[in-house]
C-alpha cells in the first residue's frame, strides 16, 4: 500500500533519467519536487506525467522548482522552497548532470568545459546533499531515533571508471561524484540516513541523442551482455526499490544499471 506522505526531491527531473525516476516514484505513491534548470515546459510535462502515474487518491503532490544546482544562491532558494512545500522529505536524488557541449580530445580540450562540468556534476550535488542532510539532522534531533529514515541516491555513470578520451572532463566529474556516496554514507549512518550510488550505462535520453548511431553499432556489436539501450524507467525502478526501503542494512552501495557493461569478459 503506497504511503502518501513520502516525498522526494529529484534534481534534473524535467527530462531523461530524472523524469523516469520521478515517474517511478510517483507510481510508488511518492510526492515529488521536480527540479529543472531552464526547460520549464519539460518540467511541467513531467509534473503532469507524475500526476497520471500516481495512485488514485494518494494525496501526493508534484511541484516544479527552477534552480541551477551549480549556483549557491539557487540551491539555497530551492532548498528553502522545497522544504517548505515538503517539510519531511524522505529522499534526495542527485540526478542533474551535463555532458560537455563539444566532445574534444583531452590533448586539446579547454578549461571552460572542465569548470562547467565540475560545477554542475560535482559541486552542485555535493553541497546540495550537505544542505539537505543538515535539514534532516535538524528534524531527527527532535524525533525518536528510527522514526524517520531519509535516503540519498546519486546518479553517477559508467564514465566514473571508463576512459573516454574525447570527454575526459565528463569522466573526471563522474569519478569525483562517485566519492560523494561513501562520504555521506559514512558521515550520516549514525543518524539513520543511508546513501546509494546508481551507475547507469548507455541510456536513451537527449544526452545520448547526438551519439545514437555510434551506440547502436556498439550495442549490436556486443558492448553490453544485455543487448539493448537502457531506459530512464530502468534507472527509475532501481531508485524506487531504494526509496521503498528494500535495502535496509545497506549503505554506501553502488548499483550498476548498465546491462552488465561493468563485467570483465573473456
Ligand atoms: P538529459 O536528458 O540531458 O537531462 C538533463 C537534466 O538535468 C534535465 O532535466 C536538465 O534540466 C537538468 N540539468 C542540467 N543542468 C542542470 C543544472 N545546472 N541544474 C539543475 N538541473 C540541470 O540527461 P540524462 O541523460 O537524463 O542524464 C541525467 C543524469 O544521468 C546525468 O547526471 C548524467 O550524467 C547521468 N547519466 C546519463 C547517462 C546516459 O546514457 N544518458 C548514462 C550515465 C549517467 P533542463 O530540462 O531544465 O535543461
Amino acid at each position: 500500500m503506497p504511503n502518501p506522505l513520502r516525498t522526494a526531491l529529484v534534481t534534473g527531473a524535467s527530462r531523461g533519467i530524472g523524469r523516469g525516476i520521478a515517474i517511478q516514484l510517483a507510481r510508488a505513491g511518492f510526492g515529488v519536487a521536480i527540479n529543472y534548470a531552464g526547460n520549464q515546459a519539460a518540467a511541467t510535462e513531467c509534473q503532469k506525467l507524475c500526476e497520471k502515474a500516481s495512485p488514485k487518491n494518494s494525496g501526493a503532490r508534484f511541484d516544479i522548482f527552477q534552480a541551477d544546482i551549480s549556483i549557491p544562491a539557487d540551491r539555497r532558494r530551492m532548498v528553502a522552497k522545497v522544504t517548505r512545500a515538503f517539510p519531511r522529505l524522505d529522499l534526495l536524488v542527485n540526478n542533474a548532470g551535463v555532458a560537455p557541449s563539444v566532445r574534444a580530445d583531452i590533448l586539446d580540450a579547454g578549461e571552460e568545459s572542465f569548470d562547467r562540468l565540475i560545477a554542475i556534476n560535482v559541486k552542485g550535488p555535493y553541497f546540495l546533499t550537505q544542505a539537505i542532510a543538515n535539514h534532516w539532522i535538524g528534524i531527527l534531533k527532535k524525533e525518536k531515533p528510527g522514526s524517520f529514515r531519509p535516503q540519498i541516491v546519486t546518479i553517477s555513470s559508467i564514465s566514473a571508471y571508463t576512459a573516454s578520451v574525447n570527454r575526459g572532463d565528463y569522466c573526471v566529474s563522474k569519478a569525483a561524484l562517485s566519492m560523494l556516496t561513501p562520504l555521506y554514507a559514512a558521515r550520516l549512518a549514525e543518524y539513520g540516513i543511508h546513501a546509494f550510488e546508481i551507475r547507469p550505462g548507455v541510456i536513451a535520453t537527449d544526452m545520448t541523442g547526438p551519439v545514437k548511431e555510434k551506440y547502436d553499432r556498439l550495442i549490436a556489436g556486443g558492448l553490453t551482455p544485455i543487448p539493448r539501450w537502457g531506459t530512464p524507467e530502468d534507472v527509475g525502478r532501481a531508485v524506487s526499490a531504494i526509496a521503498e526501503n528494500r535495502f535496509p542494512f545497506s549503505t554506501g552501495e553502488v548499483i550498476n544499471v548498465d546491462g552488465g557493461f561493468h563485467m570483465r569478459r573473456l
